[in-house]
């Protein structure tokens, strides 16, 4: 458990060799333990400049010779007093700075505390600190962008304002009911239904970018369907440009799915071969397609790969996420035949998996589709399971008011945009219980 005014350090950058470490130090004493393990005086140090000491042991033998950099409170990521040592990147310096430490009365970080008490001094709020978790842990440039603009406090505010509204449309009810003059009560009902309206609008328009954000930050699954033998594993292996996957001349040989990771124009993929598709033979067969079929239904995006070379229908038509028909064996085609392809279906592509013609048209209509469907132009994503919780909990409450036609139901909306507004407070985390930040910072790790 966390107490207050304890002083603690963690390393902040990776373990291992390195050229440089990072110790971080946050509390009262993290001035004064500097001061101590280098023999050097508090005015040796300047608030966010970089000074160059060494660091002593007990016995005054050197143990580094060290750049530090201390924040004064309340300027400082965690709103405390906070230094940070940076060494030479070798683990027993690291380990030798601990004992130090640990001498001078410090204890070790939490995971997550450095975070979780600069959300406590009101650094950031509680959608800012996840963003902080989900730019460290991100796959792409595109979540890397997002999480910056979830740190900035864009989404926080556009949220603040929207609390504000329904504050406002209470202050109208509580208005209405304090004054009980039945006449105006039919404006105040339509004031209050279309405020809840537009609100309503926006927190749907949210809860679908949750998926956006997953996608951008973790990455996109695209899943390579077709019939057996139609190229999917030649593709795959193309598309990864090393032979992960095994090709071969005999129907039905992928049986399990099997996944790469690749970037195409700063999207993060997981790119997934499944088991061909076609009536079963076998009950091992039936298994793989299976498999194939939760495949699409958990897929952002889907190839499905067709022989041009047999006249055969694509095995699936519909799928939640979108198409792109690949047209394989395009080296096996004369160019009417390609040309004819082209005009039939608008999402396809015609490509030789084996000679890799078409390949880099087939990457560039993957970062159109992954662009249409999951970048928002407004930039505002919510990035966590609690923040889509807590979201829709006031889409359930607004929703609920929505069915107000008499005065003596105002009474019943103003509790539920009590209600509604409280959640608000759980979502930026004004009002939160202690077992959520308890699950919120353990996710970070030590030295965040
Ligand atoms: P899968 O069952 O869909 O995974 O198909 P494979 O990737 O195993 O390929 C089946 C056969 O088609 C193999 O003999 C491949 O060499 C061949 N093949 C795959 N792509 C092409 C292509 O673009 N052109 C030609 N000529 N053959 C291909």
């Amino acid at each position: 458990m966390i107490k207050g005014g304890d002083t603690y350090y963690a390393l902040a950058s990776p373990a291992g060799r390195s050229a440089i470490s990072t110790i971080r130090i946050s509390g009262p004493k993290a001035l004064l333990t500097v001061k101590n393990i280098s023999n050097r005086e508090t005015k040796y140090f300047t608030h966010r400049k970089s000074v160059f000491v060494n660091i002593y042991n007990e016995n005054n033998d050197l143990i580094d010779n060290c750049i530090v950099v201390w924040y004064r409170a309340p300027n400082s990521y965690t709103g405390e007093e906070l230094v940070e040592i940076h060494t030479h990147g070798n683990p027993k310096i690291i380990q030798n700075i601990y004992i130090e430490l640990g001498r001078q009365g410090l204890r070790l970080a939490e995971p997550g505390e450095f975070t979780r008490t600069a959300y406590l001094n009101n650094k950031l709020d509680l959608i800012q600190a996840e963003a902080v978790s989900n730019l460290i842990n991100s796959q792409s440039d595109h979540g890397i962008r997002l999480s910056l603009n979830n740190i900035s406090g864009n989404l926080s505010s556009r949220l603040v304002d929207l609390k504000k509204t329904l504050i406002d449309s209470l202050v109208h009810i509580e208005y209405e009911l304090d004054i009980s003059e039945n006449d105006s009560y039919t404006n105040t009902i339509k004031y209050v239904t279309e405020t809840v309206n537009g609100s309503l609008l926006f927190i749907k328009t949210l809860l679908e970018t949750h998926r956006s954000a997953k996608v951008l930050s973790d990455g996109a699954r695209v899943v390579i369907v077709g019939a057996p033998n139609a190229g999917k594993s030649t593709l795959f292996n193309s598309l990864l440009s090393y032979d992960r996957a095994i090709v071969t001349s005999t129907p039905g040989t992928t049986r399990d799915s099997i996944e790469g990771a690749l970037y195409i124009s700063n999207y993060s993929i997981l790119l997934v071969d499944t088991a061909g598709i076609r009536k079963a033979r076998n009950k091992i067969e039936l298994a793989g397609i299976k498999k194939t079929n939760n495949e699409i239904q958990n897929a952002d995006l889907i190839y499905c790969v067709i022989d041009s070379t047999k006249k055969k229908k694509a095995p699936i038509e519909k799928a939640g996420a979108p198409i792109i028909y690949v047209y394989n064996k395009a080296d096996l085609l004369n160019d009417e035949h390609i040309h004819n392809i082209k005009k039939t279906r608008e999402e396809s592509v015609v490509i030789s998996a084996k000679t890799k013609v078409g390949i880099s048209r087939l990457k560039q209509k993957t970062s159109e589709l992954l662009q249409k469907k999951f970048i928002q132009k407004n930039g505002f994503y919510i990035t966590s399971a609690r923040q889509q919780a807590v979201l829709k909990n006031i889409e359930t409450i607004l929703n609920r008011t929505l069915f107000l036609d008499t005065i003596k139901e105002l009474e019943l909306v103003a509790v539920d945009l009590k209600l509604a507004i409280e959640q608000f407070d759980w979502l930026l985390g004004k009002t939160t219980a202690d077992d959520i930040l308890n699950s919120i910072f353990s996710d970070f790790c030590v030295g965040k």
